[in-house]
C-alpha cells in the first residue's frame, strides 16, 4: 500500500501546496481522499489520468476539499472512452452535492454532446452515503468510516484502508474524539489535518481564531496517534499554512506527545506500508 499527499495545503491559497487530497494505492486501486484545488494536476504528476480512479471519497463537504470534484467529474467524463460513472463515497450530503455538481456542469455537457459524435452519455456519479461502518469491501481492499467532530459542519467521517495486513486512517478535518481514535487502533499510518494556535493568535484575524476549535492542533494529532498505537504520524493541511523554515516546529509539537515517527507532508510525498 502506498499513501501519497498529492495536495497539503487548506483554504488558503499556497503556491507550493494544492488544496487537501491524499492517494492511497492498494491492490492495483488508486482510492482519492477529498478532491481539492488542483487535485487533478498532482494526479498527473504521478501519471494517473480521472479515468483510472476507482473511488473517490470525501471526508466532508468543506470547500477546500472539494473545489476541484467538478474537475474529477468533467474530466473523467471527457477523458473515458465508454459510460464510467464516478463512484464517490462520503458522508450524508454526498448525493445531493453530486447531484448539484452535475447541474451546474449543465451547459459544458450539452455543449460537449453537441461538439463530439462519440460522446452519447452525460457524466454520472455512483454515489454510497457512509456515516460508521464498512464504506467498501471489495478485492482485499476494506474502507471502514467512522464519524468525526468537526461541528458546527456535521455529518462529518474518517476513513481507514485496510489492505494486505497494512491500514491508513485519513481523519480529515476535525478535533480529538472516541470514534476517531478507534478507526486509528493499532493503524500503520494516520494522516491528520493540523493547526498551530500559536501561528494562528499571532495573525490579527478574527475569522481566522475561529478555525482553532474545530481543528486538531499538531499536540492533539499526538496525543490521538499515541492512544491509537499508530507506527507513523503524518501531520497535512496546515492552518494556517506552514512558513517555509519552521516544519520542523509544527513536528516537534506532535513529537512531544508521540513516540513514533512524525512527519510533516509535502505535496507529492509518498508513504508506503
Ligand atoms: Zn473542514
Ligand atoms: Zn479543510
Amino acid at each position: 500500500m502506498r499513501v501519497t499527499t498529492l495536495g497539503t495545503g487548506s483554504p488558503i491559497p499556497d503556491p507550493k501546496r494544492a488544496g487537501p487530497s491524499t492517494l492511497v494505492q492498494a491492490g492495483g486501486q488508486h482510492l482519492l481522499f477529498d478532491c481539492g484545488r488542483a487535485v487533478l494536476m498532482r494526479l498527473s504528476a504521478l501519471g494517473i489520468t480521472p479515468p483510472a480512479l476507482a473511488h473517490v471519497f470525501l471526508t466532508h463537504l468543506h470547500s477546500d476539499h472539494i473545489t476541484d470534484f467538478n474537475d474529477v467529474v468533467t474530466t473523467r467524463w471527457v477523458m473515458s472512452p465508454a459510460p464510467s460513472p464516478l463512484t464517490v463515497t462520503g458522508p450524508p450530503g454526498t448525493a445531493e452535492l453530486a447531484r448539484r455538481t452535475i447541474a451546474m456542469l449543465a451547459d459544458d455537457v450539452c455543449w460537449r454532446l453537441a461538439h463530439h459524435d462519440d460522446l452519447t452519455w452525460e457524466p454520472s456519479c455512483d454515489v454510497t452515503e457512509v456515516l460508521d461502518g464498512i464504506a467498501l469491501d471489495s478485492e482485499g481492499i476494506r474502507v471502514v468510516a467512522a464519524p468525526t467532530d468537526h461541528r458546527p459542519v456535521t455529518p462529518t467521517v474518517g476513513f481507514r484502508v485496510e489492505h494486505d495486513g497494512r491500514a491508513v486512517v485519513i481523519g480529515g478535518d476535525g478535533v480529538p474524539c472516541d470514534s476517531l481514535d478507534r478507526l486509528c487502533s493499532g493503524a500503520d499510518m494516520y494522516v491528520q489535518t493540523v493547526t498551530r494556535a500559536e501561528v494562528v493568535r499571532s495573525i490579527p484575524s478574527p475569522r481566522l481564531q475561529d478555525v482553532i476549535d474545530y481543528h486538531s492542533s499538531c499536540a492533539d494529532a499526538g496525543r490521538t496517534a499515541a492512544r491509537a498505537g499508530v507506527r507513523t504520524l503524518v501531520l497535512t493541511h496546515p492552518v494556517p499554512f506552514a512558513v517555509p523554515g519552521t516544519e520542523h516546529e509544527w513536528v516537534a509539537e506532535a513529537a512531544a506527545h508521540f513516540g513514533g515517527e512524525v512527519h510533516l507532508a509535502a505535496d507529492l510525498d509518498s508513504f508506503d506500508l
